[in-house]
């Protein structure tokens, strides 16, 4: 099959043809002096896409997994104990990463498709006059359920009990794709990856910290760790360089993907994305349809890729991806496909349903119209 592959899984995302060409260039040396013409610009415009006041921007040559552990080691020590909650697999396995590095997890087990519990949260921060809680976790989009959560909310929680915690929260599916701002909000580590939002392949951990994040790695040591260590990052990282070597091509592509964000404007990637639905849709097949031999049956009858259901909700739960690179014809696109889809499964849908409302929406929403170039006066 001479088609690409139509990716529509909420990570790796779809990869704009500017970024993957430039990656296709020749290595260059990491320790010369022009290096930091290249990193140094990136670590200030990643601030920009963080919407942080004040701190600084990790890279590491990690998935987003690696940008969880490294919040965690460099700012917490095992014994201390945290709020976490749990509703989709993302958030579950942050929950177990913390129990594995020996944290203290109060957790907020919920619904699968809920989101962070603010109520509880609040709750449970007044009554910890003692101030045993050490930090709290927030997973800001669950990419297993499509459900985004209040941050704004839990530094509200935060506030109200005059709590000092630390904010931890994990972007990884919503930053550069939905508005995140550290500064405002007041997060102190958050966590991204670079094949979501970023548009690029997978590689690299992001993880953008807060001065007050920077300030208690200073006061409490964190856990042990190396290749994670903020301190070995820091000295290098000022004049542009890495404590070993970096992912250099993904740089390369970050580059551009920065330059594309800020070409659009961010702003108006955000509005595109909620124009789009967001990130993640999670749709609950049918009773008795197995979700599943859905996901397999796009893949092999119409060479698109949708996101399967993941750990509680296998089977039961497709997920469809539209995050990053994207416009109205792909969404038009996937559901097509989608719509193609039920109907070989048994479920009876009317075709044209799902594509006539999304075309219905589109055309009632449209921003371009303004844009028409003008015909030129005679
Ligand atoms: C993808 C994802 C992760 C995991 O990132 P990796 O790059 O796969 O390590 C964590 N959290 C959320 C919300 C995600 O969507």
């Amino acid at each position: 099959m001479s088609v690409t592959p139509h990716l529509f899984i909420p990570g790796p995302t779809n990869i704009p043809d500017a970024v993957r060409m430039a990656m296709n260039v020749p290595m260059i040396d990491m320790r010369s002096g022009e290096y930091p013409k290249l990193t140094l610009p990136i670590f200030e415009d990643l601030k920009k896409v963080f919407k942080m006041k004040d701190g600084r921007v990790f890279i590491f040559p990690s998935s987003g997994t690696g940008a969880w552990e490294s919040a965690i080691q460099n700012t917490l020590k095992p014994g201390d104990k945290v709020l976490m909650s749990r509703f989709g697999q993302f958030s579950l396995l942050w929950v177990d990463m913390a129990e594995r590095l020996g944290l203290k997890v109060e957790l907020c087990d919920e619904e699968w498709g809920t989101g962070v519990p603010l109520e509880k949260y609040a709750d449970i921060l007044a009554k910890d006059k003692a101030h045993e809680i050490k930090a709290v976790f927030a997973t800001h989009n669950e990419t297993a359920t499509g459900v985004t959560s209040d941050i704004a909310g839990v530094r509200k929680a935060l506030d109200a009990a005059k709590h000092p915690a630390l904010l931890m929260v994990d972007g990884v599916s919503s930053v550069g794709s939905l508005d995140m701002r550290m500064g405002e909000w007041g997060v102190d580590c958050c966590v991204s990856g670079s094949q979501k939002g970023f548009m690029l392949p997978t590689g690299l951990g992001i993880l953008a910290v807060s001065q007050k994040a920077l300030d208690a790695n200073k006061a409490n040591g964190g856990m042990p760790r190396c290749f994670l260590a903020w301190e070995d990052h820091i000295k290098t990282n000022d004049l542009g360089y890495f404590p070993y070597t970096p992912a250099t091509q993904l740089l390369q592509g970050l580059r551009c993907s920065l330059d594309l964000i800020f070409a659009e404007g961010l702003e108006n990637v955000f509005a595109r994305h909620h124009r789009l639905a967001d990130t993640v849709s999670a749709i609950l097949a049918p009773e008795g349809i197995d979700s599943a031999q859905i996901v397999k049956t796009a893949y092999y009858r119409y060479n698109t890729s949708l996101g399967v259901g993941l750990n509680k909700v296998a089977g039961r739960v497709f997920r469809i991806g539209h995050l990053g690179s994207l416009d109205e014809f792909m969404v038009g696109g996937v559901l097509f496909a989608v719509e193609m889809t039920m109907k070989d499964c048994g479920v009876p849908v009317k075709f044209g349903s799902g594509t006539g409302a999304a075309a219905e929406y589109f055309n009632k929403t449209s921003t371009k119209a303004a844009e028409l170039p003008k015909a030129k006066a005679a």
